[in-house]
């Protein structure tokens, strides 16, 4: 099999998540602030310091799969507020589609489709809205396009990454129509949505955790 999502990447991305929104945790709850409750940052951190005191406890034969499931239980429990239900939800059902022991990277879109699946589930938003999923369709769509032309994992990530990026960046424009930032009606455009912005650290991390 291709280098693939096994227990050592899936480890790696959730490390590198961890420490990204540690790095951005005052940017994340700026956003939150303006247009928000101002915890974004406060949250995503509570939430992925608790992930990854769980993957120190973990074996390191987990499948990949269990290990985003545990890791996704955890954010759950541990983080209030709307992102850390659908984050952990999302990671919850990613991880029910994974292969064991490892996924290929079209296993690994399939996935991450499932744990967007769930997000527009539970939240009720397409894009548009100004929400995470802004930048979670157009990441996810981007690994799908990149396993159909047999790009590798590495290749993969970076072009979900930028989209996520993209998307993100093309939140700032819009009026939010879900979650707390839609109480503000139009005076919620011209700032760039927090989840949308967490979620494109999401996807530029599991970027930085393949290997070249
Ligand atoms: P809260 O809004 O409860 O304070 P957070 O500040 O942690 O929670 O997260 C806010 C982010 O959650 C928003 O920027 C948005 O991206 C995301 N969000 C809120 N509601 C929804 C929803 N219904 N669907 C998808 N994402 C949502
Ligand atoms: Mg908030």
């Amino acid at each position: 099999m291709p280098y693939a999502m096994d227990h050592d990447l899936a480890a790696a991305w959730l490390r590198t998540t961890a420490a990204a929104v540690e790095r951005h945790e005052q940017e994340l709850t700026a956003l939150d602030a303006a247009i928000g409750d101002g915890d974004h940052g406060s949250n995503l951190r509570r939430g992925f310091t608790a992930v990854t005191a769980l993957l120190d406890g973990l074996a390191p034969d987990t499948p990949p799969g269990a290990l985003l499931t545990r890791a996704g239980t955890t954010l759950i429990s541990k983080v209030g507020g709307a992102a850390g239900p659908l984050y952990g939800s999302a990671l919850r059902a990613a991880g029910a589609a994974l292969p064991e022991p490892a996924a290929d990277l079209t296993e690994l879109a399939a996935a991450l489709r499932a744990g967007l699946d769930q997000v527009r589930k539970l939240g009720g938003a397409v894009v548009g809205e100004k929400t995470m999923v802004d930048a979670f369709e157009p990441a996810v769509a981007a690994l799908e396009r990149a396993a159909f032309d047999g790009f590798t994992l590495r290749e993969a990530g970076a072009l979900a990454a930028e989209a996520a990026e993209a998307g993100a960046r093309a939140t700032v424009p819009l009026e939010a129509r879900k979650g707390r930032a839609s109480y503000l009606g139009p005076r919620s455009v011209g700032h760039q949505d927090p989840g949308a912005t967490s979620t494109a650290l999401l996807f530029r991390a599991l970027a930085d955790s393949t290997a070249p």
